[in-house]
């Protein structure tokens, strides 16, 4: 039985913009900027030094507490370890590895126990490569034995974004082998593949493949965003809510999206740590948008174009989607473990009007996914009043941007919010 969960909106999604090919094209950038901080958590520090050699899938960087290691992506000289562009965090340490083309690879050892498949899920550096970057190891390690079940996240629910679909549509065994290995180790009585109907040629794919996995359920769910938001996806399968402040194990559930089970399989028992990962290129603004399967460190500027490149009149280009993706202004910027992708657009979607005005029309409060109020919410945040933040709980809004999107007033809600919530940290740390 499917539930709906509350709110959401239907923007319109151009996935068809990149879907025209199967196949995905790859690209051996000359350099990797391979940046020290790619997850949730505390940054690496560098285990290599300049002039180095270097082989893809060698540990470069790692460090203590909640942190997963990050690798080489090509094989190499070092040529830098400095402070280079980061598509989230502004600036970030980084290795730079001038690429040999030899590519010569670095494996792993082949786990066995359950122990072993934890410590190798962190060793390959795995991450959410759905966009949160949180270390794989960790939740998987706080989800053994408290969850019934497993939830493998394919609703790619932005506008644009085909990663996650042409990997479904391409190599979809890694997907369900990725499955069949967080199985063994979090013991879950139900496994579930959730999809939304706007993904054909994957559904297909993957019934004709299901067979052989028959304790894997497909859930085929009408297209709505914000789905692949793990509480509202959780709601969708489930029916059961996730409370403000909890996470998906409060109720039974864990989350994980395709790319990071694919890439959980790939360590596990190929033995291959994350150096790669799919990146959609896509937007009005950009001659061929395709995917990519791209060695991390790769620059957006190599990616943008191999793509063919930017309209002169290209007004924004974000990593991520349009809705929850951020803006870059420097296209030296690395392809990181969680970009999925990279869009290219000639006008700002969701662009604040010059003067926004609230019409008191309540359209955000339906269509809101987590149930606030984002009037009051913006207007509590300009006035800095983070008592009645907090009464309203903006700690929950997950920045989705449906708010955003649906106002007429234009009010740059999302944006206001991050600010709030910043500001209520803040203050709840005092
Ligand atoms: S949708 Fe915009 S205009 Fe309407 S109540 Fe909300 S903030 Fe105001
Ligand atoms: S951005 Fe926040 S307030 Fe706006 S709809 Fe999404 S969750 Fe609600």
């Amino acid at each position: 039985m499917k539930h709906l969960f509350f709110g959401g909106i239907h923007p319109k999604y151009n996935k068809e913009m990149s879907t025209k090919t199967t196949e995905f094209h790859t690209i051996a950038p000359k350099q990797a900027v391979i940046p020290m901080q790619q997850h949730i958590g505390a940054p690496c520090t560098p285990l290599v030094k300049v002039g180095d050699r270097v082989r893809i899938g060698q540990r470069i960087g790692d460090g203590e507490g909640l942190c997963v290691p990050v690798h080489a992506s090509v094989s190499g000289k070092v040529l830098a370890i400095e402070e280079r562009p980061h598509p989230t965090l502004g600036k970030c340490l980084a290795v730079v590895i001038e690429n040999d083309f030899r590519n010569e690879l670095c494996t792993m050892a082949i786990p066995k126990s359950k122990d072993e498949i934890l410590h190798t899920i962190r060793d390959a550096g795995i991450v959410g490569m759905g966009g949160a970057a949180f270390p794989g190891n960790v939740k998987a390690l706080s989800a053994m034995g408290k969850v019934d079940t497993l939830i493998a996240n394919a609703c790619e629910c932005e506008p644009y974004i085909t990663a996650d679909d042409s990997l479904l549509r391409t190599e979809p065994e890694h997907v369900l082998e990725g499955m069949a290995i967080l199985k063994e180790l979090l013991q879950p009585s139900r496994l579930v593949l959730a999809v939304e109907d706007n993904k054909a040629q994957a559904i297909e794919k993957l019934h004709s493949i299901l067979g052989s996995y028959p304790d894997i359920e497909l859930a085929v769910l009408p297209t709505r965003y914000p789905q692949g938001a793990e509480k509202q996806l959780i709601q969708a399968l489930t029916g059961r809510e996730v409370c403000p402040g909890q996470l998906p194990v409060s109720v039974g559930c864990a989350v994980f999206n395709v790319s990071t089970f694919a890439a959980i399989y790939r360590a596990v028992r190929l033995g291959k740590a994350l150096t790669q990962r799919i990146v959609t290129v896509s937007g009005e603004a950009i001659s061929e948008p395709q995917n990519f399967i791209v060695p991390i460190g790769t620059s957006f500027h190599d990616l943008v174009e191999a793509a063919g490149g930017l309209h002169d009149r290209t007004e924004r280009v974000i990593s991520g989607g349009p809705m929850m993706g951020v803006a870059q202004s420097d296209l030296r910027v690395p392809v990181v473990k969680a970009t999925n992708s990279i869009l290219c657009l000639l006008k700002d979607l969701n662009g604040a009007a010059e003067n926004p005005v609230c019409l008191r029309c309540g359209k955000c409060v339906g269509v809101c996914p987590m149930k606030l109020q984002p009037l009051y919410l913006y207007r509590f945040t300009n006035a800095k009043r983070t008592d009645e933040l907090n009464r309203l709980h903006i700690l929950d809004c997950i920045e989705c941007g449906c708010c955003s999107f649906t106002c007429p007033g234009k009010l740059p809600l999302t944006e206001t919010f991050r600010k709030g919530k910043k500001l209520v940290r803040e203050a709840n740390k005092k």
